[in-house]
């Protein structure tokens, strides 16, 4: 089970997230503007980050670029969870630091498993760095 850091401005798609996370058994801390969440990812251990781009204070880029530059954080899968669904706007969203990208809306079918594709996506990368891993 992981703790999952969700910085969302849209009260609808928070508690949708919040709902649907905990019914898996994960465990949510949330925050509504980039600044906030920025803060309880400094200060409270998280596993990932989901960030909307359009939030008050702090836009989702602006929080991609702090939490890419600081050494604690920047390993800690980040993903995107946003409206924009032009073509070109997964590539903005990947070069401004996020290593992934939800689309909204959330489909509640599908919208767990996403994340936690995310999180044995990096903790599969995380075993690889053991030498283990090449043995056979
Ligand atoms: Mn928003």
């Amino acid at each position: 089970m992981a703790r999952i850091l969700i910085i969302e401005d849209n009260p609808t798609n928070m508690q949708l997230m919040v709902y649907l996370l905990n019914a898996f058994g994960h465990t949510t801390l949330e925050a509504t503007d980039g600044e906030t969440g920025l803060a309880i990812a400094q200060h409270a251990p998280v596993d990932i980050i989901l960030c909307d781009l359009q939030i008050p204070r702090l836009d989702g880029y602006e929080v991609a670029r702090r939490i890419k530059m600081d050494p604690e954080l920047k390993d800690l899968p980040l993903i995107a969870v946003t409206a924009y669904a032009m073509v070109g706007d997964r590539d903005k969203v990947l070069s401004a630091g996020f290593d992934g990208y939800i689309s909204k809306p959330i489909n509640p079918e599908i919208f767990t498993e996403e994340v936690e594709g995310y999180l044995s996506a990096n903790r599969s990368d995380l075993h690889d760095t053991h030498p283990e891993s090449y043995m056979d």
